[in-house]
């Protein structure tokens, strides 16, 4: 646990407002009541989802968001860069052929790769990125400002997508109900989270790559996603236990975080600056050939939580019905 967490839990004044009462412990998606479930998650009986508590403050997500999370001179290699740009390009595609005319806000952006891809596309979009874009953006349209604060009309947008970014929101939930408001009539919002009701989340418990601690703020399940969205009025059209990404690698990694020396095939895959702990090339080495042997065990048990509908990220598209007609499919 970090100072930060420490200095919140022994002092309680937390300065940019997360609930730590002990005595009232509260989902950070529903609402409801929560109990310990590991040592700095708790989870809610109503929802299935679980919070990272205590909550972190400001200063300790700072922390957690500088220096090896997202490198000014980028995270992977240039392999990794090709492969992110294909996946955001294969995304951009879908948003094109599920949406409406119109404009595309993409909801915690990054660097900008997916709407640099729906530009290529010719589809006008904009991305939403806390703290402003970490590279130079050329001419994408990255604006550093949270969903809540973004000033955007009702009804404007043809498509809205959090991809793996509403886990690191501090209202989740309110920022569902807001990306609702802003979804133009037949608008769709495309949403992938880590899934905490995954085969992988409960098996690897605190090896589980996306818990990502303190950054994932909460951690739904599939299920409290689907009823919220349907509680909001959208019409869940698909969910996919495969399509949010993440899958195989979230095994591969947590498998191979069990062997002797806890080896980390997510900084194994980094560029140098973008790592949590030096590795020499021989570290490295031994890490990749793990995760090639270890490949087969790993698609085994992706098989197995995808195909039972409990996959290891969560990808739901959900869409704003259109006034007086059926939802288009
Ligand atoms: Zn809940």
């Amino acid at each position: 646990m970090s100072d930060g967490a420490a200095s919140a839990r022994v002092s309680g004044e937390v300065a940019s407002a997360p609930a730590n009462d002990a005595a009232q412990l509260r989902c950070g998606f529903c609402g409801g009541p929560a109990r310990p479930a590991g040592p700095r998650l708790i989870a809610c009986a109503a929802c299935g989802s679980a919070t990272t508590f205590p909550v972190p403050d400001d200063r300790e997500l700072a922390a957690a968001y500088a220096g090896s999370y997202r490198p000014a001179e980028g995270r992977f290699g240039a392999g990794g860069d090709r492969l992110l740009a294909a996946t955001r390009g294969r995304l951009a595609r879908r948003i094109d052929a599920v949406a409406p005319p119109g404009p595309v806000l993409d909801v915690g952006a990054g660097d900008g790769t997916l709407v640099a891809a729906l530009l290529r596309r010719g589809r006008e979009a904009v991305g939403l990125e806390r703290g402003g874009p970490s590279a130079p953006m050329g001419t994408r349209p990255i604006v550093a400002a949270e969903l809540a604060d973004f000033d955007s009309r009702a009804g404007e947008w043809a498509a809205i997508v959090m991809w793996h970014s509403l886990e690191h929101l501090r209202d989740p939930a309110g920022a569902l109900a807001h990306a609702a408001g802003l979804l133009a009539p037949g608008g769709v919002l495309l949403i992938a989270v880590p899934n905490r009701d995954s085969w992988q989340a409960r098996i690897l418990a605190d090896r589980w790559l996306a818990l990502d601690l303190p950054r994932h703020l909460t951690h739904l399940s599939a299920a409290a996603l689907t009823d919220a969205l349907s509680g909001l009025g959208l019409e869940v059209e698909r969910v996919s236990h495969w399509r949010g990404g993440q899958v195989l690698f979230g095994w591969l990694h947590g498998i191979l975080a069990a062997l002797p020396g806890r080896p980390d095939l997510y900084d194994a895959i980094r560029q140098p600056t973008a790592r949590t702990a030096a590795l020499t090339s021989r570290q490295r080495g031994r890490t990749l050939a793990a995760a090639v042997l270890l490949s087969p065990a790993a698609a085994l048990a992706s098989a197995g939580e995808v195909l039972t509908g409990h996959g290891g990220s969560v990808f739901i598209q959900a869409r704003r019905r259109a006034a007086g007609r059926q939802p288009a499919h």
